[in-house]
């Protein structure tokens, strides 16, 4: 069974979060440690701790959050400007949380992409 991390809290409401968009299978909040004037992080509702733990049964909720992270950067005025979707997998990329996000980053020119 895979463990929950605190971003479960934040999808249950538990703990205070900046929610920017939460239906029934993703939740996208803003970043406690932002890295640009717009850092969401974008979150299925179900926990799978890595890109490596997505089965066949989640491309509905994966592709989701790539709706929702479009629909969220025109919200933030950012969608013309440019912004950038990362997902980190383990441990070379600097995961933290072992629950999968993805986090969108924009409203400021983001250099370059491997730092
Ligand atoms: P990772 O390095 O795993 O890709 O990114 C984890 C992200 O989660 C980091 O950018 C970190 O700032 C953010 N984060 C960790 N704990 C919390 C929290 O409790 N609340 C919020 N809003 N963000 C968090």
């Amino acid at each position: 069974m895979a463990q929950e991390t605190i971003f479960s809290k934040i999808i249950r409401q538990e703990i205070p979060a900046d929610i920017v968009f939460q239906d029934d299978k993703v939740t996208a909040f803003r970043d406690i440690s932002p890295q640009a004037p717009t850092h969401v992080l974008i979150i299925p509702n179900k926990l799978i701790p890595t890109v490596n733990d997505i089965q066949d049964e989640d491309e509905v909720v994966l592709g989701h959050m790539m709706v929702v992270a479009a629909k969220i950067a025109k919200q933030e005025g950012i969608d013309e400007s440019g912004y950038r979707l990362i997902m980190n997998c383990n441990k070379d990329a600097g995961q933290e949380v072992f629950h999968l996000h993805m986090h969108l980053l924009g409203g400021k020119h983001l250099g370059r992409l491997i730092g």
